[in-house]
C-alpha cells in the first residue's frame, strides 16, 4: 500500500511507548546512541509517512554523507514504527544535524504529528508520526533540557547539549508551546565550535568589503550591522572580530546570549533581569581599558548614547540594530533622539544584510527570465556604481542571464545547498554628513549613498544571481525591488 500524507496510517496500529523507556540516562550522547540500531524487530510493517523531498532513492553514486543521512532517516522511521522514543529523538536530531538544519519543529496537527527541519532558511517536511506517542516524545525532550514534564499548559524554554559521532558539540535551545492539538516543540541547533568565515567568504565583495575593512582598521568609530532575525548579523560581527582579534588589543563583548565563543575575547553575558543590560555592560567596559567593544544589540537611547561616548573617546564599537536598510538605520537612530552631529562624528559603516539560498553548483541551469523581471533587474543594474560594474564583463550586465535550480543527488533534489549573504554597505562620507546635518529626506540620502559607492541589497543580489550563485526569486524573496 502506498502511504502518503493524504492517506494516513491507521493510528491504532502503532504500539504505545513503554514508560520505563523514558528514564534512560539524562543526556543522550549521540555518539553512543546513533550507533545503536533498534534491537527489537519492527512491530508494525507499515512505514511511517515520509515527506516526498526526503525520499531519496538509495543509489550506488551516493556520497558517504548521503548514505549516512539515508541511514539516519531509516533509523528515524524504524524508531517511530517500534515506538522507541529515545531512539526517535536521537535519530531525529542526528538526521537534522546531518542535513545542516538550524531548527527542528515537532508540530501536532489534527490527526498526526509533523516533523519539519529548517535547512538553509526554509522549512522542509521530513516525517509524520501518530499522536499517541507524542506525549512521550515531548517528555523525552523535556527531560533532556531540564523542563517540567508535568507542565503542559504554559510555554517553557530550556537548553541541552549533544555531541555528534564526529565529535561536534551542539547546543540546543528548546522551546515548548501549548497548542489546541497538543504541545509544539522547537529545537534550535547551534554548533558550539563552528568555524567563523572570513569576511570574503560571507559574500562581501567589491567596494563594500573595502569600505568595511577601512573602518575596521580605524582606532575609533561605530560599525553597525542590520537586518531581520536570522539574516547573519552576528556572524558578520564575529568575522570582523576575528580580523581584529590580536594580542595587542583588548576586545570586550556584551551579548545575550553568547552565541559563539572565541579565544582572545572577553565575552560577557548580560542579564537584563538583574539590571545588567547592554548599556551597563558598555559603561563597565569603559573602565576596563578597552580598545574594541561589541554590544549585542542597540535598541534604546541609553545604549546608543554609551556607544557614541565610547566612540568619541577613541574606541571602536561594533553592534547590531533592527532595521530594514542601511539608510533606514540613520533615520532610526535619529528617531531615538540622537543629534545628527553626533551620528556623523561616530558612525562609519552600516551593513544591511540578508541571507539567500545558494544554488547547487552541480545541477543549476540557465533560466528563462520573463521580460517584466528583466526590466526590473535592468533598472537596478543601471544604477550600479561604475567601480562595481567594472568587476563584470559588459555582456553579463546586458544579457541578464539568470539561473534556476535543477535537483541532483548532491543537493538532496532540492537544487540549493548552503546560503550566501547579500550586503548593502553604507560608508559615511562628507556628502552624507552634510545631508544628515541638513536633515535631508531618506530617499535623497539613499541616492547620495549609492553615488558614493553603496550597492543596494537588490543590486548585491542581482550580481550574485548573474554569477549563478542564487536565483532571481531568492533575491526578491528578501530584497524589495527598487521603485525609483
Ligand atoms: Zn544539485
Amino acid at each position: 500500500m502506498a502511504v502518503s500524507p493524504s492517506n494516513p496510517l491507521p493510528i491504532t496500529s502503532f504500539p504505545t511507548p513503554d514508560p520505563s523507556n523514558l528514564g534512560c540516562p539524562l543526556f543522550p550522547n549521540l555518539e553512543t546512541k546513533a550507533e545503536k540500531t533498534p534491537d527489537q524487530p519492527p512491530q508494525n510493517q507499515n512505514p511511517p509517512i515520509i515527506a516526498n523531498q526526503a525520499q531519496t532513492p538509495s543509489t550506488p553514486n551516493q556520497s558517504p554523507e548521503q548514505s549516512a543521512a539515508q541511514n539516519q532517516l531509516t533509523l528515524l522511521q524504524n524508531s517511530i514504527i517500534s515506538a522507541n522514543i529515545p531512539q526517535l529523538v536521537t535519530s531525529c536530531l542526528t538526521y537534522a544535524i546531518g542535513l545542516r538544519s538550524s531548527d527542528v519543529h515537532i508540530e501536532p496537527k489534527d490527526n498526526t504529528i509533523r516533523i519539519r527541519f529548517r535547512v538553509d532558511g526554509v522549512l522542509r517536511e521530513i516525517v509524520e508520526y501518530p499522536p499517541n506517542i507524542h506525549p512521550a516524545v515531548v517528555s523525552r525532550i523535556k527531560i533532556m533540557s531540564n523542563l517540567k514534564i508535568d507542565e503542559q499548559r504554559i510555554p517553557q524554554d530550556g537548553r541541552a547539549q549533544v555531541t555528534t559521532p564526529e565529535g561536534r558539540e551542539m547546543d540546543l535551545r528548546v522551546s515548548t508551546l501549548p497548542t489546541v492539538n497538543g504541545e509544539k516543540v522547537v529545537m534550535r541547533i547551534q554548533e558550539r565550535t563552528r568555524q567563523i568565515p572570513a569576511l570574503e567568504d560571507l559574500g562581501l565583495t567589491g567596494m563594500g568589503l573595502e569600505n568595511l575593512k577601512k573602518s575596521l582598521a580605524l582606532p575609533n568609530g561605530i560599525i553597525l550591522t542590520t537586518g531581520p532575525t536570522g539574516s547573519g548579523k552576528t556572524t558578520t560581527l564575529y568575522s570582523c572580530l576575528q580580523l581584529l582579534n590580536k594580542t595587542e588589543v583588548n576586545i570586550l563583548t556584551f551579548e545575550d546570549p553568547v552565541e559563539i565563543q572565541m579565544n582572545g575575547l572577553n565575552q560577557s553575558q548580560v542579564h537584563p533581569d538583574i539590571e545588567y543590560d547592554f548599556a551597563r555592560g558598555l559603561r563597565a567596559a569603559l573602565r576596563q581599558d578597552p580598545d574594541i567593544m561589541m554590544v549585542g544589540e542597540i535598541r534604546d537611547r541609553e545604549t546608543i548614547d554609551v556607544a557614541i561616548e565610547a566612540s568619541l573617546t577613541g574606541h571602536l564599537v561594533l553592534s547590531t540594530i533592527h532595521t530594514n536598510s542601511a539608510v533606514e538605520t540613520l533615520t532610526r537612530i535619529a528617531n531615538m533622539g540622537v543629534p545628527a552631529f553626533l551620528m556623523t562624528a561616530t558612525i562609519n559603516t552600516i551593513i544591511a544584510q540578508r541571507l539567500v539560498r545558494q544554488l547547487c553548483q552541480h545541477c543549476k541551469k540557465p533560466a528563462q527570465t520573463n521580460e517584466v523581471n528583466k526590466i526590473t533587474a535592468k533598472k537596478a543594474i543601471d544604477r550600479l556604481n561604475e567601480v562595481e560594474k567594472k568587476g563584470f564583463a559588459p555582456q553579463v550586465l546586458t544579457e541578464l542571464q539568470f539561473y534556476e535550480p535543477g535537483g541532483c543527488d548532491q543537493c538532496d533534489q532540492i537544487g540549493y545547498h548552503g546560503r550566501v549573504g547579500l550586503y548593502e554597505v553604507l560608508q559615511m562620507n562628507n556628502e552624507l554628513r552634510h545631508l544628515l546635518v541638513k536633515g535631508t529626506s531618506t530617499l535623497d540620502i539613499e541616492e547620495a549613498a549609492i553615488k558614493g559607492g553603496m550597492t543596494t541589497l537588490e543590486q548585491s543580489g542581482l550580481l550574485k544571481a548573474l554569477q549563478g550563485l542564487t536565483t532571481l526569486s531568492e533575491v526578491y524573496r528578501v530584497a524589495r525591488p527598487d521603485d525609483n
